[in-house]
C-alpha cells in the first residue's frame, strides 16, 4: 500500500503552520512556518496559504501530484460548507475564502475547520485522546478554547459555539473579558490574563525579569518571557502563574462535575510553556471537584503539543 500525504495548515493571527502528515499513522513528514503577516504588507491569504502548502511539500520532498487533501484549521468563526473564515478578529478581515482557491491552485478536495476543532480532531485520532471515547480539551493561550468529544463525536451545540469554556463565569461582578461580560474564566486563567496582572503590578512599582518583555498598550506577554521568568524563580510571574492555574482548576473542576470526561487534555502555548501551570491546575481542579467523580478523570497534557491543529486538519481534510 503507498502512504497517503495530505497538507494540514493551522492559520493563526500571528502565525500559519503548515505540515504534510502521513494519513494512516498521523506522522509529519515535513512543515513550514510563516508569520502571517509581514509588518507593512497587505496580506493576500490565497497567496500565503498556498507557499506554505508548497513549502511543506518541499519540505517533506514531495510533489504536488502526491498530495491527496488540504485541511485547513482557522482561528475565528467558519462556514464549513462554504470553506469560508468569517470573522478573524486579529487579523481585521471578513468572509475570506480559504478552501476555493487551495483546491484550484492544487487540484485536490479542501476543507475547513475552526482551530479548536482540528486541534480535537488530532488528539482524538492520533494524540493523548486515542481509545478515549469521552474526553475534552482545553487549549490556553491568548484565549481559552476548549473540544468537547462525547461518545467519539465533538459537540458542535445548536448553534455551532460549544466548547467556548473560556466564557463561562467565574466571578459575575468580576474582570472584564474580551466578550464583554464580567468575570469570564478567560479573564483570570489565559496568558492575557497573566500578562495584564503583571503589567498592572509592574506599574504599582513591582519589580520582575519581564519589565521590558511586556506591551503596556496590550498587556502582552509571550508564553516564552513566561517560561524563562519561572526558570529565573521571578516572583511577581510565578504568583500571576499560580493565580491564574488555580482559576483554571476551578474551571476543571465544574467540568469534571457536569462532563465527567475519562480524560481532560490541556494544550496551548501556556501549558507547553509552563510546568507549574499544568500542575497546579491539576491539582485544584481534582481538590475541588465531586470525590467520586475525580477518580476517573484523568489530565494529561496535549500528546500532540503545538502539530494538533495541522495533524487535526490533515485529518479532517481527509475525513
Ligand atoms: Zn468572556
Amino acid at each position: 500500500m503507498t502512504d497517503t500525504y495530505a497538507v494540514g495548515i493551522d492559520f493563526g493571527g500571528t502565525k500559519i503552520l503548515a505540515g504534510v502528515v502521513e494519513l494512516t499513522t498521523g506522522r509529519l513528514v515535513g512543515t513550514c512556518k510563516k508569520k502571517t503577516r509581514t509588518p507593512g504588507d497587505t496580506l493576500d491569504v490565497a497567496k500565503r496559504l498556498s507557499s506554505v502548502v508548497e513549502e511543506a511539500l518541499a519540505a517533506a520532498g514531495l510533489n504536488k501530484k502526491q498530495l491527496t487533501a488540504i485541511g485547513v484549521g482557522a482561528a475565528g468563526m467558519v462556514n464549513r460548507e462554504r470553506g469560508v473564515l468569517l470573522n478573524a478578529v486579529n487579523l481585521g478581515l471578513t468572509e475570506i475564502p480559504i478552501t476555493e482557491p487551495l483546491s484550484r491552485e492544487f487540484g485536490v478536495p479542501a476543507r475547513l475547520g475552526n482551530d479548536v476543532e482540528v486541534a480535537t480532531i488530532g488528539e482524538m485520532r492520533f494524540g493523548a485522546g486515542k481509545g478515549c471515547d469521552n474526553f475534552i480539551c482545553i487549549f490556553v493561550g491568548t484565549g481559552i478554547g476548549s473540544g468537547i468529544v462525547i461518545n467519539n463525536v465533538i459537540l458542535k451545540g445548536a448553534a455551532g459555539t460549544a466548547g467556548e469554556i473560556g466564557h463561562t463565569v467565574l466571578h459575575p461582578n468580576g474582570r472584564i473579558c474580551g466578550c464583554g461580560a464580567h468575570g469570564c474564566l478567560e479573564a483570570y486563567a489565559s496568558r492575557t490574563a497573566i500578562a495584564k496582572f503583571v503589567a498592572s503590578e509592574v506599574a504599582r512599582g513591582q519589580e520582575s525579569v519581564v519589565r521590558d518583555k511586556i506591551d503596556p498598550t496590550k498587556g502582552i506577554l509571550r508564553s516564552k518571557a513566561i517560561s524563562q521568568a519561572l526558570e529565573s524563580a521571578d516572583p511577581l510571574v510565578t504568583r500571576a502563574v499560580t493565580e491564574a492555574a488555580r482559576s483554571l482548576g476551578v474551571g476543571l473542576a465544574s467540568v469534571i462535575n457536569l462532563l465527567n470526561p475519562g480524560k481532560i487534555i490541556l494544550g496551548g502555548g501556556l501549558v507547553e510553556a509552563s510546568e507549574l501551570y499544568f500542575r497546579i491546575a491539576s491539582e485544584e481542579a481534582l481538590s475541588k471537584g465531586l470525590a467520586i467523580a475525580v477518580k476517573k478523570t484523568e489530565i494529561v497534557r496535549s500528546g500532540l503539543g503545538d502539530y494538533a491543529g495541522i495533524i487535526g486538519a490533515a485529518r479532517l481534510a481527509s475525513m
